[in-house]
């Protein structure tokens, strides 16, 4: 990262915007760098700008006189005549927020002093630093965007030990790897968050040990929540949980671990995602859920939608700040649920191309992420894809998740029925059916797994009105009540089916699919199947 910041400046970039919440360690981090020859070969003066106080001498502290006003700030560094960074906080409302139009005299202003910083023979550099990412589009050939990372492992650490150390009445009960874990629970927040999290696991019970995990990690989440774009996922689901999938779940199951350092011996790369599209309710979700148990990574779900929506701040600010916090909790799972529904707008000139411009930034971090971020991306509606994002490289595979077959049918009736019927005497007419789960699924032919489910908690429900145990006609008579979506969905099935034969592998295993073609009849929503046969 210094190397990166260090040659931007040395290159004489003029403006580098930084987006971050983190004010004061952008600041220190840019002091460091540009106070150090090492990196930038001749050393600069720092200035901290900001709209109350006007200019100031970091290092004096001395405020210049008569630089509040943006257009005077601005000339000051035009005629400032030694080598220095002018650190800017919150321009951006110069440049257009929200209920407030950009002021067009600051932006030429902002033009205007550009030749003197990249030209000029004093060594001069505007850093922009700001919670939100405003670039007009005339300025937008001349700022550089530069991504500051959430604080590292390393950085917490630090936070935290400073903090145990300035609270000698804080009983301190943990050894290396459980402080180890506290902190790493705390990565993907920002300094002030990390800190705000570990100040209320110790005010809590006035020490601090391995028990406190569980507060840092419900800080996160909420903090993460606020965001409103992204959610953490804390899931106990697992491939058991699964009825059928078997050629993804095989797939997934093989890249558990693919970042572990037995793994680097093998000189495999990285899987970088898979998109599972499909039919509605039939285990996409269920899928990425049960993936983050296995894999024992973090969950990040990022609402798509949202993000080029524009309802939760800027869409681009929130993509990079999404795409910053997965990595700065990496390795780490981002689920992407219904990614179409982003992107549907795309191409489209009603967002003089903003949308276009995040999703290429998607595709290209895709693409080169070098942080072990897996995405799994969910899809229903796939004409709404654009081609860009299926092509070969940016997922590692495409899997089609069809109705299920019967084997896969009578499986998801044996999890739901083994996860309600705990109680024996709800069970205990059922349990005496023969073969109960076959009969249930051969009498539910083109039904989708929450179908299956919702048939069983109906019957239940059923069952619990009339105070009794739950009998077999209860599920043959929600079953029959059932009007499958196969049914009122018949066209959208088969042309998602016609699109994934060529695309997308089938996520139920061939013998299965064998086995199943055989025993059904001539109903095409029922008999053939979307996707390749190919088993992992
Ligand atoms: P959508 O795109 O509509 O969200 P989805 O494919 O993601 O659909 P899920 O949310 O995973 O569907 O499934 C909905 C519910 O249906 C699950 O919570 C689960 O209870 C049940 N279900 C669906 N498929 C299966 C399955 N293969 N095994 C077990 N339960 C399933």
């Amino acid at each position: 990262m210094a190397y990166q910041l260090s040659n931007l400046i040395r290159a004489r970039f003029p403006m580098i915007y930084i987006t971050t919440f983190e004010e004061d360690r952008v600041t220190r981090y840019i002091r460091k760098v540009v106070t150090d020859t090492k990196q930038v070969k001749f050393e600069r003066e720092v200035y901290i700008w900001t709209q109350t106080d006007g200019l100031r001498n970091d290092k004096t502290g001395k405020i210049i006189a008569d630089t509040v006003c943006p257009c005077k700030m601005l000339e000051f560094i035009r005629k400032h005549d030694k080598d220095s960074v002018f650190i800017i906080y919150d321009f951006h409302t110069n440049f257009g927020v929200k209920n407030r139009t950009p002021d067009y005299n600051v932006i030429r202003k902002v033009r205007d002093i550009i030749p003197d910083l990249k030209l000029g023979t004093i060594r001069k550099t505007v850093f922009f630093v700001s919670p939100e990412l405003i670039i007009p589009e005339s300025l937008q050939k001349e700022i550089t965007i530069f991504d500051f990372p959430l604080p590292t492992l390393d950085e917490i650490k630090t936070k935290f030990d400073s903090m145990v150390n300035q609270n000698s009445n804080v009983q301190l009960d943990l050894g290396e790897e459980a402080k180890d874990k506290l902190c790493k629970a705390a990565l993907g927040l920002t300094l002030q968050e990390a800190e705000s999290a570990f100040a209320l696991a110790m005010v809590n019970d006035g020490k601090i040990d391995i028990s406190d995990l569980s507060i840092i990690l419900e800080e996160k989440v909420q903090i993460i929540k606020k965001t409103g774009i992204l959610e953490f996922i804390r899931s106990d689901y697992t491939m058991k949980d699964i009825g059928g999938l078997d050629n993804l779940k095989k797939w997934l199951l093989k890249r558990n671990n693919s970042w572990s350092e037995q793994a680097k011996k093998y000189c495999i790369p990285a899987p970088k995602g898979v998109l599972v599209t499909g039919v509605p309710g039939c285990g996409k979700s269920l899928t990425a859920k049960a993936m983050s148990t296995i894999w024992q990574l973090p969950l990040l779900k990022l609402d798509f939608g949202k993000v080029f929506s524009g309802l939760v701040g800027s869409s681009e600010e929130n993509m990079r700040r999404a795409l910053a916090t997965a990595e700065a909790v990496a390795p780490s799972i981002l689920w992407i649920d219904e990614i179409e529904k982003g992107l549907s707008g795309l191409g489209s000139n009603g967002d003089s191309g903003v949308s276009s411009r995040i999703f290429g930034e998607f595709l290209t971090w895709m693409q080169e992420k070098e942080a072990p971020v897996f995405v799994i991306a969910t899809a229903n509606n796939i004409s709404n894809l654009p081609p860009e994002l299926l092509r070969k490289g940016r997922f590692d595979e495409i899997f089609f998740v069809d109705l299920p077959t019967l084997d896969e049918r009578k499986e998801i009736f044996k999890l739901h029925l083994a996860k309600r019927l705990k109680d024996k005497s709800v069970a205990a007419e059922i349990s005496l059916v023969k073969n109960l789960c076959t009969e249930l699924a051969k009498r539910t032919e083109g039904f989708i797994g929450s179908e299956i489910e919702q048939v069983v908690v109906s019957s239940l429900c059923d069952a619990f009105f009339e105070n009794r145990p739950l009998k077999f006609e209860d599920l043959e008579r929600n079953i029959a009540n059932t009007v499958p979506l196969s049914t009122t969905q018949r066209e959208q099935i088969l042309a998602l089916r016609a699109w994934a034969n060529v695309r997308a592998v089938s996520a139920t295993k061939t013998a299965d699919l064998k086995k199943y073609s055989k025993e059904v009849g001539e109903n095409d929503i029922t008999s053939a199947r979307g996707g390749r046969t190919l088993d992992f």
